[in-house]
């Protein structure tokens, strides 16, 4: 018959190792911080490669949404008339946070919004300046 003593042989091996040491976790962190260091660059220009390509795209509705403000109102191509938000706002889809005198405002900043330039020329992308030559900052 087998006495159970308070010390058994169980207990005198050594413990299994459990969990992580302070060291362990730290080499694991500094190496997803490393390799975040890495991705995250490329990860924001292909952001602002698709913001600038969206832009672009929505210029080119817009292009296409005055011929066709032009052609169902008989306005001449030639003629240099200003077109806003209100003219071409019926031919192009925009979403509920659209300004709704302004238009629009560019996928890469709320501080960018879109000159839609008279019929015959392509709109711009430029920061809104009520007065002064406005830089562009995405071109069609
Ligand atoms: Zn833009």
């Amino acid at each position: 018959m087998q006495h159970r003593t308070a010390f058994s042989r169980k207990d005198i091996r050594p413990r299994r190792h459990t969990g992580f040491t302070l060291v362990e976790i730290m080499i694991v962190v500094l190496i997803i911080g490393v390799l975040l260091n890495i991705a995250l660059p490329s990860f924001v220009a292909a952001r602002d490669k698709s913001q600038a390509r969206s832009c672009v795209k929505n210029m080119n509705n817009f292009l296409v949404a005055k011929e066709q403000y032009a052609m169902d109102n008989k306005v001449p191509a030639s003629s240099a008339i200003a077109v806003t938000w209100g003219n071409i706002s019926p031919y192009v889809r925009s979403s509920p946070s659209t300004d709704p005198a302004l238009g629009p405002h560019c996928p890469s900043s709320a501080t960018l919004y879109y000159n839609f330039n008279p019929i015959g020329t392509v709109p711009s992308c430029q920061y809104y300046q009520p007065a002064g030559n406005p830089l562009a900052i995405h071109q069609l």
